[in-house]
């Protein structure tokens, strides 16, 4: 009776831990993609687009700023316009002329 008590004891403080452990784990491998991604747009501008190669002040899909970070461009009436995604990027060249005006060029 008392073994069981322990080895149950013993089995909760296991499985607790081990919660404990893959918590701490997945919060730390979060704060790492954080840090590295960041990292990566305002050093290293090879990887992502700097916002001083395009025209536009603002992803003319979805609003936000290119400040925030492009990862695609599209050229439009020799304009370099860039998008936070490709996603935006498609949006935009289904109707250009229509949003053209919402992007804001420099
Ligand atoms: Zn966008």
């Amino acid at each position: 009776m008392k073994t069981t008590l322990l080895n149950g004891v013993k089995l909760f403080s296991i499985f607790f831990s081990l919660f404990l452990m893959a918590c701490g784990n997945d919060a730390a491998n979060k704060t790492a993609t954080m840090d590295s991604t960041s990292t990566s747009t305002a050093v290293d501008s090879t990887v992502t687009y700097d916002i001083s190669l395009v025209d536009n002040k603002k992803d003319p899909t979805c609003g936000m700023p290119v400040t925030a970070g492009i990862t695609d461009t599209a050229h439009y009436e020799g304009k370099v316009i860039g998008f936070c995604a490709t996603g935006c990027k498609e949006e935009f060249l289904k109707d250009p002329k229509a949003s053209i005006a919402a992007a804001e060029l420099k």
